[in-house]
């Protein structure tokens, strides 16, 4: 079991699959974005045996992600080797779910079942002005389909300021009435030089707890405030399914952090929003064995650091969003 120095056990691999994407939104990426090349990206091979090394190190949680994870042919094979890796109890994906609807039935087929799928709004225009590039009818194919593949479904939300704070939210909590989904609200993060514009349009959980409220009355706190990974929930009254809060900035949950993250080209980040990482690829790439690159783990786990620093205005400058994946 992997402890770090905090003796957090560090049991989750959150894996970008590709740092390119088919969508561009505004609080991820700029429009005119450019992608590291195929070579750079760790391969499928090495993905193979990466997760393998991992599931022996501790790890029994492993999460897709990108960039768009979707984007990467070799995506349902990865999910069977994940799936059928002895000590990985878990395997999820995070998509934008544009190319979810022809994958939903062969991603279940190859052991996922569940799945984290984004989206802001149910309005097509506000969709589109969000994501730059993206038709929502598309997403909502995607979430058709992974709802008829039988795949859990959990629907993310970054909510901004002005944007789709208010009649958007509501919209997107409704599902959970009729629907067993969690529909979480993520609240958005500084990242380099796009800090001061989010932290403007940043939306906090007790704000948008008061719209819900108004929109549907007292919602119930699910398991007494105890954090489901890393969303607070909440339910509505007699809902199939649950509200959940990810509040990063405003309640930072960094105690209860026992993730790592690997980039697409091979790099260990230690916190998803400090610069602090570890570079596998000299080991990976220069011949090491499976002990050597378990003992670099091992290493990487005890290096992490205690958590965020965005109350003292620390945050990622080398790295955006869709380059760590998460
Ligand atoms: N492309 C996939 C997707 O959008 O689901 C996976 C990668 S994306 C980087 C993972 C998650 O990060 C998405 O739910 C996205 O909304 C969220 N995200 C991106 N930029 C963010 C930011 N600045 N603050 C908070 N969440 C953000
Ligand atoms: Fe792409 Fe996901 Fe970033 Fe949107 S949030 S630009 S879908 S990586």
């Amino acid at each position: 079991m992997p402890l770090d120095s905090y003796n957090r056990d560090i049991n989750y691999l959150r894996i970008s699959l590709t740092d390119a994407c088919n969508l561009r939104c505004v609080y991820c990426m700029p429009e005119h974005m450019t992608f590291r090349p195929r070579d750079e990206l760790v391969s499928d091979a090495e993905l193979r045996r990466l997760i393998t090394i991992f599931a022996k190190t501790g790890f029994r949680k492993i999460r897709f992600t990108g960039g768009e994870p979707t984007l990467r042919p070799s995506l349902v094979d990865l999910v069977r080797h994940a799936t059928q890796t002895a000590g990985i109890e878990s395997v999820g994906l995070t998509t934008n779910g544009v190319l979810l609807a022809g994958l939903a039935a062969p991603l279940r087929a190859a052991g996922l079942r569940s799945v984290n799928l984004s989206l802001d709004t149910l309005d097509a225009d506000k969709f589109r002005r969000i994501t730059r590039w993206g038709n929502l009818p598309e997403v909502l194919a995607g979430l058709d389909a992974a709802a008829a593949a039988g795949l859990r479904i959990k629907l993310n939300a970054v909510v901004s300021r002005g944007t789709n704070d208010r009649y958007d939210v509501v919209a997107l909590a409704r599902f959970t009435i009729a629907q067993a989904w969690q529909v979480r609200f993520i609240e958005q993060m500084p990242f380099g030089n796009n800090a001061g514009f989010q932290k403007k349009s940043m939306v906090d959980e007790a704000e948008l707890l008061s719209v819900l409220t108004e929109a549907f009355g007292p919602l119930e706190l699910v398991d007494g405030g105890k954090l489901d990974g890393e969303a607070r929930l909440f339910r509505i009254p007699g809902a199939a399914g649950c509200i959940g809060f990810i509040s990063p900035v405003t309640k930072p949950f960094c105690a209860d952090c026992n993730r790592l993250r690997l980039t697409a080209d091979g790099i260990l980040r230690l916190c998803l929003l400090r610069d602090n990482e570890a570079d596998l690829r000299p080991l990976l790439r220069g011949g090491a064995s499976d002990d050597e690159l378990a003992g670099f783990i091992h290493e990487a786990v005890f290096q992490k650091p205690w958590g965020h620093g965005l109350a003292q205005d620390v945050m990622s400058v080398s790295r955006g969003m869709s380059e760590i994946g998460g």
